[in-house]
């Protein structure tokens, strides 16, 4: 959360005030703190601290969407955010309406627009968010958006609606989230995973980790 805090009061994001329509697409970043801080609250069992949590992302993309961004596929970006945050505290119905919202409103995004709409970073921040949840099953650009440039915001919210239940229900039966992922290189035979045997690793904020269970891999000499 306090990540997300930073980001927002403007402290990161190289200065960017993200409640102006110039800035406000960066919020894309604190929202995915938001989210992953929620989802974390989730695992530990803990749902009230998760719901609130919850509340405050539902909060922040309500305001962009209705008093800051006004291109109509941010617009669309901020529901599919609520959408999120419902979906990862289990409200199936109230995450229902808002992909159903958020689909409409993608679907008057201009076809030859809809593929660059993913490159904004409302829109990357969430597919990165998501990412982590769905970890270590990484999934690529093309699995949530398919091969057609027409149809692949529509792609993106059936992705998103079908996939987030079980990815959530593969964290809670895990009880952690895996570490983000950086650079990766599988079937290194100079690192072995102490917990798990693995050689495939994970190269992320100075650390190496074991891709498989994030343990800390040393180098064997
Ligand atoms: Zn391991």
């Amino acid at each position: 959360m306090r990540s997300a805090y930073a980001r927002l009061s403007g402290e990161s994001e190289r200065g960017r005030d993200l409640f102006t329509s110039e800035g406000g697409n960066w919020s894309g970043y604190a929202l995915e703190s938001v989210l992953l801080a929620t989802v974390c609250s989730q695992i530990t069992g803990n749902e009230s601290r998760a719901r609130g949590r919850a509340g405050q992302g539902i909060l922040i993309a309500s305001d962009l969407r209705d008093s800051v961004l006004s291109q109509l596929g941010l617009q669309a970006g901020c529901e599919e955010w609520v959408g999120l945050f419902r979906a990862v505290t289990q409200k199936s119905e109230r995450a229902s309406a808002a992909f159903e919202r958020a689909e409409t409103r993608y679907g008057s995004v201009e076809s030859s627009e809809k593929v660059e709409l993913t490159t904004e970073p409302l829109l990357q921040a969430s597919e990165r968010a998501l990412r982590q949840i769905s970890r270590p099953d990484d999934f690529q650009w093309d699995d949530m958006h398919g091969s057609a440039p027409s149809n692949a915001l529509s792609r993106r919210i059936q992705f998103i609606r079908s996939r987030v239940p079980a990815f959530m229900k593969s964290r809670l039966n895990a009880g952690h989230l895996h570490a983000p992922r950086g650079s990766t290189e599988y079937g290194n035979e100079k690192f072995r995973c102490p917990d798990c045997g693995s050689h495939d690793i994970n190269y992320v904020a100075d650390t190496v980790l074991c891709l498989r269970c994030d343990t800390p891999t040393n180098r064997i000499d």
